[in-house]
């Protein structure tokens, strides 16, 4: 039989992957994520990506990183500094120069996820040799610098760079964009339904990579996170409507969650 090269992500595929908590759930089987983001310069970044991870239904979340008052002031749940984590979220506005913050993070056998400026001068081979999943969220100008080529040509043939980006690095990506797409090494890509024109705005991405990482520490796999977390979030915002602001997203997810149970 022919492979089909891509597939829209169904309702029930969602609905039978979300870690809801039961009678026996703990905060720490629910998973603790943590999440290595902000700069001086953006830390919104940091409080956004915490915003997603948190109201992604994790048990806890961590933050390292220089912005952790910022952190703290919106979200007092969260925990700071090192320590056990079950995902870790690597690089929304963490700025330039801290590659080797990200190089020792991944070296941990917890899953990674990597957005931003986390996928800055990406080794290959180190994420191939990594066993534990590793989900990389590039938007196409990430991507082109992730592959080496112009933006342009990522824009006009996004499925063949998701998959030769997955192939290259090893991982799974989900290639934002007005479709997002997720591939992982073998089978069709993933093209999520959901979302909204009103989504291309600050912070929006950071959200997600919250989310993700949620996810990966509730235990999905790479494909089954990225998918699940860009289906919510595109819901997300649609219930949000528009003009919307990333941290309305983050505040509609519990609605989201409802609706794809
Ligand atoms: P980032 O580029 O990291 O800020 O992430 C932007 C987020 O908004 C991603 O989840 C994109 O898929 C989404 N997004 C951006 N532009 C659009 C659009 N025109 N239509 C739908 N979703 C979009
Ligand atoms: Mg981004």
């Amino acid at each position: 039989p022919a492979r089909a090269d891509a597939e829209a992500l169904q309702h029930a595929d969602v609905a039978g992957l979300l870690p809801v908590p039961t009678a026996s759930s703990d905060k720490y089987r629910r998973g603790v994520v943590g999440i290595a983001a902000g700069s001086p310069h953006y830390p919104g970044a940091a409080v956004l990506a915490v915003a997603g991870a948190l109201r992604g239904g994790a048990g806890a979340v961590r933050y390292v990183g220089p912005t952790a008052q910022a952190v703290l002031a919106r979200y007092p749940e969260t925990l700071i500094g090192r320590g056990r984590v079950q995902a870790w979220v690597i690089g929304p506005g963490l700025g330039e120069g801290r590659g080797g913050e990200v190089a020792e993070l991944l070296e941990q056998d917890v899953p990674v996820l990597v957005d931003a400026d986390g996928l800055r001068g990406l080794d290959p081979e180190v994420l191939r040799a990594r066993t534990a999943p590793t989900l990389l969220t590039p938007h196409a100008g990430e991507a082109a610098a992730l592959l080496g080529v112009p933006r342009e040509s990522v824009e006009a043939g996004r499925l063949g760079a998701v998959r030769g980006l997955a192939e290259r690095y090893g991982s799974t990506v989900l290639l934002k964009g007005s479709t997002t797409l997720v591939a992982s090494g073998g089978g069709p890509v993933r093209v999520n339904p959901t979302g909204t024109p009103w989504l291309a705005t600050a912070g929006s991405g950071d959200v997600l990579s919250g989310l993700a990482g949620s996810l990966l520490a509730a235990g999905l796999s790479g494909p089954d996170a990225g998918s699940v977390a860009a289906y919510l979030h595109g819901l997300a915002a649609r219930l949000a409507g528009g003009p919307l602001l990333a941290h309305d997203v983050a505040a509609a997810l519990p609605r989201a969650w409802r609706e794809a149970e």
